[in-house]
């Protein structure tokens, strides 16, 4: 009988952390497998809106330095990703335009342009009367401008990233769903299969794999609905207005997301909730007022139980790891998260923010 293969690294979601995981362990020189129940990015990741923004530069802690490193260092990342794969990202430092609505909030901006200069350092947080992209009224106490925020075309950084793991000698197997997993191996319907370290990075629905080891719940779905409309904003500043995004993309569309919505029946179904986001767009931004809606998509985020992402060693599985729980931020974070899962199962010393941890998950 012949030994099945075994890999150093097996990863179960071939979404933007499995991927980003996979890319950064093929990288590092290992052999990796990657396992996912349907296609590659055909979870959360491979929507339309792409937004890569940062936490707020003041009361300053590890998880937002970790975020900033992320997101100051992706620039980098997605140019070496194109060039190996080929493939557009639509990778874009296009910064950020958010509208002040009070008093308060501009007092709060001016302290944080401050803030910015400590713990940013490159990047400015700064506070501006107008531009062309709001109407006055969407704005009445001014506009906060961040040069820290970022775009990307979800699908499409997927494709590419997936198309320079293969060249990095990545295997992936699609319609693969795994049902199970200890040390050493996982399995499903489609028989088992053995790695010496496992990464599980499954999504919305990865979290079940871990509900069953935990003997609890660790995680949930947040659908979101977004719009993606034809006009080309060119590299102007994406929108943060009032819970709804305006992000241009390269291709020359521009996506306007999203709703958030705990409870929902059919998770990707579009209804009059998306309706409501696009005309708050609309009123904010006059450029976008008039423009079609060529394409529509929902999904659902992974949600950890404690809102943050949930990262590392999971007790009590010798090397096997988690990389989910990116919620409304996983494209910023993902790949500074597969170098963090890298050094991991290398047994390289590694910082993971307090809160991003598997404890802090069960406490
Ligand atoms: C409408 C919307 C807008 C968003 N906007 C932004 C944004 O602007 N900026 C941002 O950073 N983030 C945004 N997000 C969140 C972002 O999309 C997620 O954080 C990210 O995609 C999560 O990636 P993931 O790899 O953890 O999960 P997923 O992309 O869901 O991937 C998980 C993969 O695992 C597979 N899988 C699941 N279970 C199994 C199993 N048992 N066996 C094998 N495979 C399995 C699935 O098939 C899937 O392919 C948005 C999400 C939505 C829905």
């Amino acid at each position: 009988m012949t030994t099945p293969k075994s890999h150093d690294v097996l990863i179960v979601g071939a979404g933007i952390f499995g991927l980003s995981c996979a890319y950064a362990c093929a990288r590092a020189g290992l052999s990796v497998l990657v396992l996912d129940a349907n296609t590659i990015g055909s979870g959360a990741s491979g929507g339309i809106v792409g937004a890569l923004a940062p936490f707020t530069p003041d009361q300053w802690q590890a998880k937002k330095q970790y975020q900033r490193d992320a997101l100051a260092s992706a620039q980098k990342h997605w140019a070496i990703v194109d060039k190996l794969s080929g493939i557009a990202s639509g990778y874009g430092r296009i910064g950020r335009l958010s509208p002040i609505m009070d008093e308060r909030t501009l007092k709060l901006a001016h302290i944080r342009t401050a803030e910015a200069g400590k713990n940013w350092r490159d990047f400015t947080w700064d506070v501006i009367d107008s531009h062309s992209l709001l109407s006055a009224d969407a704005a009445p106490f001014g506009i906060i401008h961040d040069t820290l925020s970022a775009r990307i075309y979800p699908s499409k950084a997927c494709a590419s990233l997936a198309r320079a793991c293969v060249q990095l000698g990545v295997e992936f197997r699609e319609n693969s769903r795994v049902m199970g997993f200890e040390p050493g191996s996982v399995f499903g319907s489609w028989g088992q299969a053995h790695a010496t370290s496992i990464i599980l990075a499954g999504g919305y629905e990865g979290f079940h794999l871990l509900d069953f080891h935990f003997g609890t719940q660790m995680g949930s779905g947040v659908k979101g609905q977004a719009a993606l409309l034809d006009v080309d904003m060119g590299n102007a500043p994406q929108i943060y207005a009032d819970g709804t995004y305006i992000v241009p993309h390269a291709d020359g569309t521009t996506t306007v997301g999203s709703t958030s919505e705990k409870k929902w029946g059919q998770p990707y179904e579009i209804d009059h909730l998306l309706d409501d986001v696009v005309a708050r767009a609309r009123g904010i931004c006059p450029t976008i007022r008039d423009a079609p809606i060529i394409q529509t998509w929902a999904g659902l985020r992974p949600m950890a139980r404690r809102r943050e992402p949930l990262l590392g060693a999971i007790p009590d599985a010798p090397n096997v790891f988690a990389a989910m729980g990116g919620f409304k931020i996983g494209f910023g974070l993902a790949h500074k998260i597969g170098s963090t899962l890298a050094d991991l199962v290398q047994h390289k010393p590694t910082e993971i923010p307090k809160s991003f941890t598997v404890e802090h998950h069960l406490e």
